[in-house]
Formats: structure tokens, sequence, C-alpha cells
């Protein structure tokens, strides 16, 4: 698992601290509440790897998590969307630093969205899904929280999504059943951001 020793990076909240836009990332998206973190934790195999991201401040801030031995590839958690009540003028930067980042960030080779599987596709996660198919980058779809549904129920919402998704975007957008809980579908997220981050 390439992904055991990521470790916290830094938290940027502008351009300049950002690390050198050569390298090879992969960004996390989420709802609040979504269970992005426990994904983080799980795919890394560690406890409180993302916990980071949820300090108090960090809703406007980039999170970078490093991958030793490698030096140009992270992995990239993005503010989860639904709080962050702050003076306009700074949420007026953050959301250009953050447009500005996903928009054209070279580094950025894919996303993963993080949805609960019983409230799929909000209108935050088709923008999010949306972005990034047209950039030409490739979305890929954690459905996760999967063991608080049956194996029949989390397999038709599995496929409802599938199908909206490729009805729209064809092979650009990849869809899961996942859990942090139960470790489902865990290896399999695992090798699409390995194959990104050409690892
Ligand atoms: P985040 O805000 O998207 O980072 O969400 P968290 O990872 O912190 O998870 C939010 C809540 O959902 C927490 O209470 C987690 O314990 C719970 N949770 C996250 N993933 C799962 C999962 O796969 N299964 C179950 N049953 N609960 C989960």
């Amino acid at each position: 698992n390439p992904f055991v020793r990521a470790q916290y990076l830094l938290a940027a909240h502008n351009h300049r601290q950002l690390p050198p836009d050569g390298g090879f990332e992969v960004a996390f998206a989420g709802r609040s509440n979504a269970g992005k973190s426990s994904a983080l934790n799980a795919l890394c195999q560690q406890n409180a790897l993302a916990r980071v991201s949820k300090t108090p401040g960090r809703t406007q801030q980039l999170v970078y998590f490093a991958l030793p031995p490698y030096e140009d590839r992270f992995l990239v958690d993005l503010p989860g969307y639904g709080f962050a009540k702050v003076p306009k003028d700074l949420q007026a930067h953050w959301q250009a630093f953050l447009d500005g980042w996903f928009g054209s960030r070279d580094a950025l080779k894919g996303l993963v969205v993080v949805m609960d599987i019983r409230h799929p596709l909000k209108d935050y996660d088709r923008q999010m899904i949306g972005y990034a198919v047209n950039r030409g980058l490739p979305a890929h779809a954690l459905l996760t929280k999967a063991d608080k549904l049956g194996r029949g129920a989390a397999g038709n919402v599995l496929q409802a999504v599938r199908k909206e998704l490729s009805g729209a975007y064809g092979d650009t957008v990849s869809v899961q059943t996942f859990s942090g809980e139960s470790k489902l579908g865990v290896d399999e997220a695992r090798e699409v951001v390995a194959r990104w981050l050409e690892l």
C-alpha cells in the first residue's frame, strides 16, 4: 500500500503556500459529514491522518498529505462543503483561490468525490464532478457508509448512480461502493488513486 506512510504536509490558503506545480496530486471532495476523513484514513490505513483537516480554521485551506518517499505526490483534502461562516471578503479570496487551483493546477490528476450512499449526487457533488470533467480530469465517486445499507439496497444505489454518471460523462467518471467502517471497496479505491498518481 503506497499510502501507509502518508503524512500531513501543509495547509494552504493561497498559492504561495503550495508545493511546486510539477508533481501528481489527487483531490478529495465531499459534503461535510459524508465520510471523507474516514475514507482517507481507510485508504492510508491510519486512524487519525485526516483529523488535521477538521481543525477549526481549516475550512478554507487545502490540506496536503505527502506520500514519502515520493516528494512530488500528494493527496489533497478539499474542505467539506456546508459550513464556513466567514467574512465576505475572505470568502471571495478563498473562492478565487480554490477555483484557480482546481481549474488550472497542472499536478491535479483526478478527483475523488465522497458521498454518503444514502444521499448521493447532491448539488455540490454534481458541481465538483462537472468541474473536473470540464477541465478533462477523471473523477471517481465513493458511495461510502455502504455498511449502513443491505447489500441489495447498496447495489441498487450503485447501479442508479453509475447509470446516471456514465450517461452524462461516459468513462471519465467511475463509481463504487465503499465503507471506511467495514473497509468494503478500500482496495478498489486505492488502485484508482495509485493509478492517477502513477504509483
Ligand atoms: P467528513 O466530514 O466527510 O470527513 O466525515 P467523517 O469521516 O468525519 O465521518 C462523519 C461521520 O460518519 C462520523 O461519525 C463517522 O464515524 C461516520 N462514518 C464515516 N464513514 C463511515 C462508514 O463507512 N460507515 C459508517 N457506518 N459510518 C461512517
